[in-house]
């Protein structure tokens, strides 16, 4: 009863049905394409995101690994002062022989 009282055009049956069912197709389109665009886009910002933080994740991780990689090094004496030849301890640390303190007065 309510869709006849809502539908003024009942008269001519064909052409009403045809629009309604015209109407119902642009919705169910209407329907779909809109969930498949908001899938596609929260996709696409999920994968964003995640690849942005496993990149940070990653760079991350390589700053721990070779941080701890030199230390390891410097612990067991792989770099040395290259006057004296004896073993650096620290990162950017070079020891008082007289050979560096020459160096750096000659810059
Ligand atoms: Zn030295």
């Amino acid at each position: 009863m309510i869709p006849h009282i809502t539908n003024p055009t009942v008269g001519h049956m064909n052409s009403s049905i045809s629009r309604q069912t015209r109407a119902l197709w642009q919705l169910a389109v209407a329907a779909i394409v809109s969930a498949a665009v908001g899938a596609a886009g929260v996709l696409v910002w999920l994968g964003w995101h995640a690849i942005l933080v496993s990149v940070m994740a990653g760079v991350a991780l390589a700053v721990a690994v070779v941080r701890f990689v030199t230390w390891l090094q410097y612990r067991s004496g792989v770099y040395r002062c290259r006057f004296c030849q004896r073993p650096l301890r620290r990162p950017g640390a070079a020891c008082d022989c007289p050979g560096v303190q020459a160096a750096r007065e000659g810059r």
